[in-house]
């Protein structure tokens, strides 16, 4: 019979497994994946180059479950202990703009292989092509059975088995049921951070350009939520990380029943003053030059083209602009409504929202209400970040804290 046994071999399960083994390292620990090549995830994780934590984590960057439960996982292992974690396993991290830190080497292989490394080093069986089909209870512990035909004896299970996103990195959601037939429920699960399709067509003209932007959510019952952010036009709708960050407030709004509005802005950080102020100065300053081209200025030429063609005023210049159309205009590049269809949902989602609640979780140890000797980390549960590195660090945050509380337990 094992110590230990991790059922999936993702970022959360691979850290688990090394903070386990650090605490006590005369641990039989066994990390399983039904996948024949782990980390896959971490691999296509930020453009390659894998945004392993944030300058600055606190709770306010997640949704889900209760703040306080996310906090006090936070502060068990901070980003800063993440830094100084990859640093002695050989990743330096550097920080680029929004405090988002990645590997120096800008490979997020060197992330993965240097996770591995530390698994072999502390000598943690990694078992891959393990799919666990079952995880019972037994005298003395559990029995994991995977689709194989294995049977795996261990004193603890880790469950680390991620979301339902991107599935064909094998996180399909089958540890939501493992968990179920333990005695843990499930908050209903909306694919996060994933792009929106639009109705229309007006995207698909400028797909490929991007700007910063505002969006501002407006579900029904629900306080006005204003996010801001680079927004990219694609040929089904809009990305970029406003897009991406708006995406699980619209799917969450929609899972509750509730009417929702999504509107953008393309001047963020103007008011309807001073962006009619700024018309009329350029009107005074150039009154011959086409509105389309003073708005070139400050937007893409085909954002500035499309919003003044919708005003009706792409051939009309400064000086001949009328009162009543630059409000109308200045009014269109402050709020207008974006037609959301749907997601691109869990095929292209990079987390999951919703999951196992927290408050079936002991966030002092991670360990389950449920069922006594079962551990919970990572994306599973009812957590999800923003992007900019917050759901790495929440896998690295909670491994830390179930590692240890096994340690103890098991010491
Ligand atoms: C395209 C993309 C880019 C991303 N970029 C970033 C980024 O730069 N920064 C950031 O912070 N976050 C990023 N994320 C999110 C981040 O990758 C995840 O939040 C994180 O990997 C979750 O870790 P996890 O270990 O909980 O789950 P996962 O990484 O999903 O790992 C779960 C593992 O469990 C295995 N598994 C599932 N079911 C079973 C089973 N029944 N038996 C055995 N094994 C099983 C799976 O094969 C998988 O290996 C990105 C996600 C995607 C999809």
């Amino acid at each position: 019979m094992a110590d230990v046994v991790i059922v999936g071999a993702g970022a959360a399960g691979l850290a688990t497994a090394i903070f386990c083994k650090r605490h006590a390292p005369g641990l039989h620990v066994i990390c399983l994946d039904g996948a024949r090549r782990v980390g896959a995830k971490i691999l296509v994780s930020g453009g390659s180059r894998c945004n392993v934590t944030n300058a600055v984590v606190t709770e306010r960057d997640f949704w889900g479950g209760p703040a306080r439960f996310v906090r006090s996982v936070l502060r068990a292992f901070p980003s800063s202990r993440a830094v100084a974690f990859f640093a002695e396993i050989g990743v330096p991290l550097h920080e680029e703009e929004d405090g988002k830190l990645f590997p120096d080497t800008c490979r997020a292989r060197t992330v993965l292989e240097a996770l591995l490394r530390e698994l072999e080093r502390l000598g943690v069986e990694l078992g891959t092509g393990e799919r666990a089909i079952d995880v019972r209870r037994e005298a003395g512990g559990f029995v994991v059975a995977t689709a194989s035909g294995g049977e795996y004896h261990a004193r603890v299970v880790v469950l680390a088995t991620g979301g339902r996103s991107l599935p064909k990195t094998g996180s399909d959601g089958a540890g939501y049921d493992l968990a179920s037939r333990l005695g843990h429920g499930c908050v209903e699960t909306t694919p996060a951070l994933v792009p929106l399709v639009l109705a229309g067509n007006t995207h698909a003209a400028l797909s490929g350009v991007s700007h910063p932007a505002r969006l501002t959510i407006r579900a029904e019952g629900r306080r006005d939520l204003r996010l801001d952010g680079a927004l990219l036009w694609t040929h089904t709708g809009v990305s970029g990380p406003v897009a991406l960050n708006a995406s699980r407030h619209w799917h969450r709004a929609r899972l509750e029943g509730r009417d929702v509005d999504v509107r953008l802005s393309v001047c963020p950080g103007e008011t309807f003053e001073s962006l009619e102020a700024w018309l009329e100065d350029q009107a005074r300053a150039r009154p011959r030059t086409l509105v389309t081209t003073a708005l070139a200025t400050r937007l893409p030429a085909a954002v500035a083209e499309a919003w003044a063609r919708a005003a009706g005023v792409e051939a009309v210049t400064l000086a001949h602009l009328p009162r009543d159309a630059r409000r109308r205009l200045v009014r269109a590049l402050l709020d207008v409504p974006l037609a959301v269809r749907d997601s691109r949902g869990y095929a292209v989602a990079e987390v999951t929202a919703g999951g196992i609640p927290l408050d079936e979780i002991d966030p002092a140890r991670m360990a389950s209400r449920r069922c006594e000797g079962l551990y919970l980390v990572g994306e599973m549960l009812d957590v999800d970040g923003r992007l900019g590195g917050f759901n790495f660090q929440w896998a690295w945050s909670s491994a830390w804290v179930a590692g240890r509380a096994i340690a103890r337990a098991l010491r």
